[in-house]
């Protein structure tokens, strides 16, 4: 086993390191009460190369592995875990199933952080329930004509989704297919942004589609294979999604780590209370069970290993206990924690919302049952 980084590595995790302490953590607070999108400073993200970083180099992008990804948004996460959500590599895996031309135009642009995507699956009955997508498309010459409502899409702001609509007869998975649900389609109907408890930086709403005119050119991939394609990109996503979770948490333990340091209680340091003490030794561990468990998905998935069992532990475990090292972390600052002139209670907002988004707990837990035990033992 060889856990070391390469010079390459280093050099894109260091990066991403400065860009969040410098450019992304001093104005989280700002971004999360005002529900303000920097979308200038997002655009530099891109310049630097911090965004789509697993575009390959023939498209304008870096042509990085996904550990290296992993890297990037861990560390971006510990500015503002709601922009690192756009330097996620998924976005771009999915774009590569895009037709040569789709590819030509976006993935350059999507690595500049010049155009933004996001995925519209959730419906309003359908979220854990996934294939039982309602929306349908259907084939009229050069277009399919798409009804129904996307309901909980992340990246309301973004150019365009990859967006999951029936086409076929059948029920449940089969008969899905993915297309490229370009922002400017005619008969798409775009929300106002949720006011959801977090995540507010990046807006999130709903998508309707009346009649919406998308090009037959849009499809990705092939005709009625698209819930296959969403549930595999699921599994790198949520490996990205720990990390992310993990860079908040992260950035909250180094600071509760100097507060215990400094402030005083009964004349002495609170950290000489192991009351305190531990929690900061827990969560350390905790940390680095969480980090290794998600970067070894990432090399599985590099390395064309099976990993969805391994993927699903890292979307129902890390996210919790992320949460609840942040939730230590704003109770060992006391008041000043629970205020908001400190970002924990905010990172614990942001991240609870990670419990749910990309599937609950109880979801992935039916996946690693099924994993383990076959699919006609588990409900
Ligand atoms: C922060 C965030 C970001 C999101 N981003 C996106 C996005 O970009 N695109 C998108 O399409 N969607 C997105 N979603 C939607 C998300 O994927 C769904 O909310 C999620 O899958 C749960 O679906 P639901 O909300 O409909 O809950 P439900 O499916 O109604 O579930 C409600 C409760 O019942 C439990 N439950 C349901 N079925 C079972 C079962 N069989 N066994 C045990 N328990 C069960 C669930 O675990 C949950 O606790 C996002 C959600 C959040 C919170």
């Amino acid at each position: 086993m060889d856990f070391d980084l390469t010079d390459e590595q280093r050099r894109l995790q260091n990066k991403a390191r400065q860009f969040a302490q410098n450019e992304l953590l001093p104005h989280a607070t700002r971004w999360d009460r005002n529900g303000e999108f920097p979308r200038d400073l997002v655009r530099k993200m891109g310049e630097a190369g911090l965004l789509g970083s697993t575009v390959p180099r023939e498209y304008g992008g870096l042509g990085t592995d996904r550990v290296t990804n992993g890297l990037i948004v861990e560390e971006l996460a510990r500015g503002d875990s709601n922009l690192s959500l756009l330097a996620y590599g998924t976005l771009y895996e999915m774009l590569s199933l895009a037709s040569e031309e789709l590819k030509r135009e976006w993935a350059p642009l999507v690595a500049k952080g010049e155009r933004f995507l996001g995925i519209a699956l959730t419906e309003p009955q359908s979220g854990s329930d996934a294939a039982n997508v309602q929306t349908r498309a259907e084939r009229r010459g050069d277009v399919y004509l798409a009804n129904g409502v996307k309901n909980c899409v992340s990246i309301l702001n973004a150019d365009g989704w990859t967006m999951l609509a029936r086409t076929g007869t059948q029920t449940g998975p089969r008969g899905i297919s993915m297309f490229l649900l370009h922002r400017e389609t005619p008969g798409l109907i775009i929300s106002s942004p949720k006011s959801d408890m977090g995540g507010r930086a990046v807006p999130r709403g709903s998508l309707t589609l009346e009649d919406a005119r998308i090009p037959a050119a849009h499809l990705m991939g092939q005709e009625n294979h698209g819930f296959y394609y969403i549930m595999d990109t699921f599994d790198y996503n949520r490996a990205l999604i720990g990390l992310m979770c993990i860079g908040a948490a992260r950035q909250s333990l180094e600071e509760t780590i100097q507060y215990v340091q400094g402030r005083q209680s009964f004349g002495r340091p609170i950290s000489t209370n192991q009351g305190v003490s531990f929690p900061v030794a827990e969560a350390e561990t905790y940390l680095e069970l969480a980090r290794n468990l998600c970067f070894k998905v990432l090399w599985l998935r590099d390395n064309d290993h099976p990993h969805r069992k391994e993927t699903a532990m890292c979307k129902w475990w890390v996210p919790q206990i992320c949460v609840e090292i942040i939730h230590q972390c704003l109770l060992i600052h006391g008041h000043y924690g629970y205020s908001q002139d400190l970002p924990l209670e905010q990172r614990l907002r942001d991240v609870l919302g990670w419990e749910i988004g990309d599937g609950t707990a109880q979801i992935q837990k039916l996946i690693i049952a099924r994993e383990l035990i076959g699919k006609d033992f588990v409900g």
